[in-house]
């Protein structure tokens, strides 16, 4: 599933790509998920493309808020077709993409027609139309924002006793963090992932902040992870994987120690995680 850095690859992408499109049709074709009031979007303009959480957000010129969030196996193309994570255009290219179509955008600037369709092969994602921007997102705290701080981190954790695995993947206390960056951000502050919150120093959560919002900028800069499913807005993938230390990494030696890295499985997910240097 994208995390963070996988959505504001897509934001940046779109962003100058979207600006100032006047969109001129919008065809839904998976009317029982996306439900948007007819007639309501044609003619606005898209004022930019920014992040909420990891909603793709386009404030529009008539004062709404046409969100996009991808979940499991959502994609956002601009004038493009499906193509296999290798990046090579999928054999069956056209039959997929009208199976996973849900939406399409014709947009129109200066002269020049263009589209922007949203693909999704396990139709968990969603797209809605709000006319509050508070109606979006989680209610957690952006990890890259300055209100995440040492304090806020406190704040948040309050009197809570949770792994900190579990709390760092919970979206109303940070948003936008998944398995794959909690695995790696634990694995950077040393602490084993089912320590619970309580128990850290300030030292300790000192580390997590730092190394949440080192990990995730120097994602951002790769464009993403790539696994199975994340592609970028023009087909391509991700390249952050190779700077992966834990995920995905069971049995390999750790980089920092040696003691070979485990898999565990808790709660349906796996925690990749090194026994040696992880209290
Ligand atoms: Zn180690």
């Amino acid at each position: 599933m994208p995390e963070l850095p996988e959505v504001e690859t897509v934001v940046n992408q779109l962003e100058p790509l979207l600006k100032g499109q006047e969109i001129v049709s919008v065809a839904v074709h998976d009317k029982a998920r996306i439900k948007l009031p007819r007639g309501s979007i044609p003619g606005q303009k898209i004022k930019q493309v920014i992040r909420v959480g990891k909603e793709i957000v386009l404030p529009l010129s008539g004062g709404k808020f046409l969100s996009f969030h991808l979940r499991m196996t959502g994609r956002l193309l601009w004038n493009s077709s499906l193509k296999t994570p290798s990046g090579l255009l999928h054999q069956e290219s056209s039959a997929l993409e009208q199976k996973h179509l849900r939406l399409e955008m014709k947009l129109k600037k200066n002269g020049k027609i263009s589209d922007l369709k949203f693909f999704d092969v396990r139709k968990f994602g969603t797209v809605k139309l709000v006319s509050d921007i508070s109606q979006l997102g989680t209610g957690g705290v952006e990890p890259l924002g300055e209100d995440f701080t040492l304090s806020t981190l406190q704040s948040l954790i309050g009197k809570s006793s949770q792994s900190l695995r579990n709390f760092l993947m919970r979206q109303d206390k940070i948003v936008g963090l998944g398995n794959i960056y909690v695995c790696e951000i634990l694995f950077s502050s040393g602490l084993h992932p089912e320590r619970t919150v309580d128990s850290l120093t300030t030292d300790e959560l000192s580390a997590i902040k730092k190394d949440t919002q080192r990990i995730l900028k120097r994602a951002i800069k790769n464009c993403g992870t790539t696994f199975s499913d994340f592609q970028q807005t023009t087909g391509e993938t991700g390249s952050y994987q190779k700077y992966l230390k834990v995920y995905g990494r069971e049995g390999e030696p750790c980089s920092r120690c040696e003691t070979e890295i485990v898999r565990e499985k808790t709660g349906g997910r796996s925690s990749f995680y090194c026994p040696g240097c992880q209290e």
